[in-house]
């Protein structure tokens, strides 16, 4: 299950909540005691991209937690002020350096026990240029066989890349839409 209750202080005035439901409403909410501020927890975007080179695609290994060490697509948690694709980019780009072009958007993910939807684009690199940022300690290419599958950080990113590499033996790439439970 979604875990709940999260907020423990209102953010406007920092009196503790406490979760009912408004007169409104009818869902519980954390309410201030205080100024009475109803405060929504909604699901969280997580966008990122496949981007490939030629027939590789490029992984992150984590340098953070959670699953650190293990291998990831380059996503991260959209910002406001900016688009699904633009921070597809910049998440992309902060993680490995690669300078990329969007293709089609090709997977959309719930992930309704952690309250979060991932989003990945096809992504095409425009060289093999890399430079890592803090979250990761390396970024390389693999060809499919080299995928090192037991070791990859999230579903949605498995899930992905599993699609990524039965539709380009097809040769198209619709969007695919799943739920990870
Ligand atoms: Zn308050």
């Amino acid at each position: 299950m979604l875990q709940a209750r999260r907020i423990k202080h209102c953010r406007r005035c920092g009196t503790p909540v406490e979760y009912r439901i408004p007169g409104d409403d009818n869902r519980e909410r954390a309410v201030c005691g205080g100024c009475g501020e109803v405060h929504y927890e909604n699901p969280l975007n997580v966008v990122g991209t496949v981007p490939a080179w030629g027939e590789q695609v490029l992984l992150c290994r984590r340098n953070i937690e959670p699953r650190f060490g293990l291998w990831t697509l380059p996503a991260g948690f959209m910002e406001l002020g900016e688009t699904v694709a633009a921070g597809a980019v910049r998440e992309t780009e902060e993680e490995s350096g690669a300078k990329v072009e969007l293709l089609g958007l090709f997977t959309m993910l719930n992930v309704v026990r952690v309250g979060q939807v991932h989003l990945f684009y096809r992504a095409r690199m425009l060289d093999t240029s890399l430079d890592p940022g803090p979250e990761t300690i390396e970024a390389r290419l693999f060809h499919e066989h080299e995928v090192p599958w037991d070791e990859i950080a999230f579903r949605t990113v498995r899930v992905t890349l599993r699609h990524y590499f039965d539709c380009r033996r097809g040769g198209h790439f619709p969007l695919h839409c799943g739920d990870i439970e």
